[in-house]
């Protein structure tokens, strides 16, 4: 056993790993070890989703309830999922068998309806597919725990990221720029964060370098939690050389020794992928030691998993969960890239961000600045599922208007489309001619696409169920002020809400929006706004109180 707080989360892990679940005796025997009190182990540990603080079924399932899935008939498959168990959803079967639980997006929305099954995924799920897997974890249950899995990709339009020769960015960074001009190169680049936020990278990358500090830190957000995503997923499955080869780049240019992949638990399958490329990169010395021969160039990457939190995707939550506390945003400033991980200058990117930092120095600027718009240069990855033909991945310049990637994916006939995830914005019809771009609908990826059919009031309760869930409880208006909006939701769709409590409802969607600390609580209300907005009509069909 460690002895470090930041080994608590994975100390944590590696008990239910062996045990099943971590008891509160566990916690206290992790507590006396690594010298922190008890009561704060157990709130990291109730913290997040996937520590398991009592015992769970040998067989764990988890149905994702995002909309995609939703619509794409996971109810359906949650009434196999009870039938074939004879327990509902929260439940274990009494014979310690199976657990069977909702969990929020897993990453596989072009696939849904999607369910893991521990950490195996099944994707595209019918109920006889259901009630096959089931019958097959209890046959083979007696002797193995289930390997099958079909976790598999059925498109894909990603060109640039295999366009040219591997590692050719590090080796042009060693070989003929310092540090300072692999930063600069990205400032001029234009490239912005891509995980939402848009923070210039060759910005971000410039100020850590500049910052004081002896130990420095890389960081990659690979917590892709935001609903709709999985464009980070297939990155990871298919590009991960890239990813690496722009987290070593932002160790050159920040003066850092040392990188960390931060993976979400959804995607522990991908684990052994990403160790065995990291393993290579050591034997080909494009990590470790005076690295491609570069006399004090010294870099090495390790995996930290998370634990279950759509939150930790903020980065300042996700420092905190590394140090091994609950993953909780802090205040700003002081930032990341001046006070991060434990206290030293910190760099966090996103994966796109990084594997696309790799093709710019790869390939130049002119032919990244080529690309795009004035104001949002180069390509961006899009995820888009729900109400289209053709789901997936997509790898696009800036500059496309809704309307344009409609054709694209044939969503022809959608009735609203949802850009950049649940905290992003809903676009109706009417709007489709908006540009996705940082001049308008600067977003992280994920489109999901409504069809004409859906009921939008169902659409909003999904969405605010999932920042119920997800608050991490430090604003009282995020923390209250969702909880409250989704009572509303649900009066609408009873037509048992009136017409004064529906205004007040649209207040206190301002005042979560402007009192709270993260993203979380800042965007959450966007989807009550916009259902108000822009589909009024179809909300008052239902009765509504007068007064
Ligand atoms: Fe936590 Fe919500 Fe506040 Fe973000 S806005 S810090 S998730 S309570």
């Amino acid at each position: 056993i460690g002895s470090e707080r930041s080994e608590l989360i994975p100390l944590l892990l590696a008990y239910q790993d062996e045990f099943g679940y971590v008891s509160e005796f566990a916690m206290q025997y992790i507590a006396d070890q690594l010298k922190i009190p008890a009561n704060e182990v157990y709130g990291v540990a109730t913290f997040f989703h996937f520590i398991n603080k009592k015992p769970k079924g040998k067989f764990i399932i988890r149905l994702s309830r995002d909309m995609s899935s939703i619509m794409k008939g996971a109810k359906s498959v949650a009434r196999q999922l009870r039938n074939d168990l004879g327990i509902r959803f929260g439940e274990t079967t009494p014979d310690g068998m199976f657990t069977l639980e909702w969990t929020s997006c897993i990453g596989m929305n072009y696939q849904a309806p999607a369910m893991m099954v521990n950490n195996e995924v099944f994707s595209n799920l019918t109920p006889p597919m259901v009630h096959r897997i089931i019958e097959e974890c209890r046959q083979e249950a007696r002797t193995r725990r289930p390997t099958v899995g079909n976790v598999g990709e059925t498109f894909s339009s990603i060109l640039s990221y295999s366009s040219h020769a591997p590692n050719s960015a590090l080796t042009r960074a060693v070989e003929e720029m310092t540090p300072v001009d692999v930063a600069s190169e990205l400032t001029v680049s234009g490239l912005k964060g891509r995980g939402g936020a848009g923070f210039p990278t060759g910005v971000k990358w410039s100020l850590a370098a500049k910052a004081e500090g002896d130990v420095k830190y890389i960081i990659c957000n690979a917590d892709e939690g935001e609903p709709g995503t999985f464009k980070d997923r297939v990155l990871l499955g298919k590009y991960a050389d890239l990813v690496f080869e722009g987290m070593t780049l932002a160790g050159y240019a920040v003066g850092a020794r040392e990188g960390i992949v931060y993976l979400r638990y959804e995607y522990t399958h991908l684990r052994p992928h990403l160790e065995a490329v990291l393993e290579a990169r050591r034997q080909a010395n494009l990590l470790g030691e005076n690295i491609l021969g570069k006399d004090g160039f010294s870099f090495d990457i390790r995996i930290h998993m998370g634990a279950g939190a759509y939150v930790c995707g903020e980065e300042t939550a996700l420092i905190e969960s590394l140090e091994g506390r609950r993953g909780e945003p802090r205040n700003r400033p002081p930032y990341p890239v001046e006070k991060g991980l434990h206290g030293r200058p910190t760099v966090v990117n996103n994966v796109e961000t990084l594997a696309t930092a790799s093709c710019i120095i790869a390939r130049g600027v002119n032919w990244f600045t080529s690309i795009g718009t004035e104001r949002s240069k180069g390509f961006k990855l899009f995820s888009v599922s729900g109400d289209c033909a053709r789901p997936g991945v997509y790898e696009l310049p800036w500059g496309m208007t809704v309307r344009q990637l409609l054709e694209l994916v044939d969503g022809v006939g959608a009735k609203a489309v949802q850009v950049g995830g649940y905290t992003g914005e809903l676009v109706p019809e009417s709007q489709f001619d908006r540009v996705m771009g940082y001049e308008d609908l600067g977003i992280g990826g994920s489109i999901i696409v409504y069809g004409k059919g859906r009921d939008m009031l169902e659409v909003a309760e999904n969405y605010l169920e999932f920042f119920v869930e997800e608050s991490c409880g430090q604003c009282t208006g995020c923390r209250i002020g969702n909880q409250k909006l989704l009572d509303g939701v649900r009066l609408l769709q009873k037509g048992t809400c009136s017409n004064r409590y529906l205004n007040d409802l649209i207040g206190l969607s301002h005042s979560i929006k402007t009192t709270s600390k993260c993203g979380l609580g800042q965007a959450s209300p966007n989807v009550f706004i916009a259902i108000n907005e822009h589909f009024k009509e179809e909300i008052m069909a239902r009765p509504v109180l007068a007064a």
